[in-house]
């Protein structure tokens, strides 16, 4: 069965200037080009939850997931419009004690802080047919943290997200990728439908739902990375 893309994308805007981790961004015009190429090469843009069948192995055909993490306000402003006038979904993962704040969690060490989605955005976000997942209350490094912790960070987002938003949340996603068997097990003991990582890769119809690799979207790459992402082993391969 076709391998399918769970691309990750964090800030849809022009990276500012010395800000580290150019890679983070990718911009409004790149971004546009990247969604628009898709759709000419066949494939439907999907957030996580629409494309479960896929990933199940269920049906199949050109899919490729469209994620945001963390929630920030340039999602809303530079990705929704593109997604929206292609007919594609996305995901966006929400650090749920951070909304309508900043970045706490990397924002010394990046050297920026970047405005996240308030309530009013994400209920914008959700309007417009796209999905929010859960992507903990604080950002924490999950291996690190005591049972209770965790269980508060994966259970608790997921609780906090669905009273705020009126809707079920049945995405997540661990905060730097880090999932270890505990951390998968309490993904899916909180009620998630399936959780994904940083692990390089494109996912495998029918793999494990818990650890889903994806295809990391970066501003630092050349043009032509992109289409091979999508359309060959090149990110397979590692
Ligand atoms: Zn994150």
């Amino acid at each position: 069965m076709r391998p399918i893309p769970i691309l990750m994308y964090h800030n849809i805007a022009a990276a500012p200037r010395g800000v580290k981790l150019r890679g983070l961004y990718v911009s409004p015009g790149r971004f546009a080009r990247q969604m628009q190429l898709l759709r000419r090469l066949g494939y439907q843009g999907l957030s996580m939850g629409a494309a479960l069948p896929w990933l199940r192995g269920e049906r199949e055909g050109k899919v490729a997931v469209v994620t945001f993490d963390d929630g920030y306000v340039d999602n809303l402003e530079h990705a929704l419009p593109v997604l929206r006038g292609l007919g594609f979904s996305a995901t966006c993962f929400v650090v749920s004690g951070a909304v309508g704040s900043y970045n706490r969690w990397d924002a010394e060490q990046l050297g920026v802080r970047k405005p996240l989605m308030d309530a009013t955005g994400l209920r914008a976000w959700q309007a417009a047919g796209m999905e929010i997942g859960a992507h903990t209350r604080t950002h924490p490094h999950l291996p690190q943290l005591a049972a209770t912790d965790l269980e508060g960070e994966i259970r608790g987002s997921r609780q906090d997200l669905e009273e705020l938003l009126g809707l079920p949340v049945t995405q997540f996603c661990y905060p730097y990728g880090e999932a270890g068997e505990r951390e998968m097990t309490a993904a899916q003991a909180a009620g998630y439908a399936a959780a994904v990582t940083v692990r390089r890769g494109r996912a495998r119809p029918g793999e494990s739902l818990w650890s889903l690799p994806r295809v990391s979207v970066g501003g630092h790459h050349a043009p032509h990375v992109f289409p091979l992402q999508i359309l060959t082993r090149h990110e397979d391969r590692h």
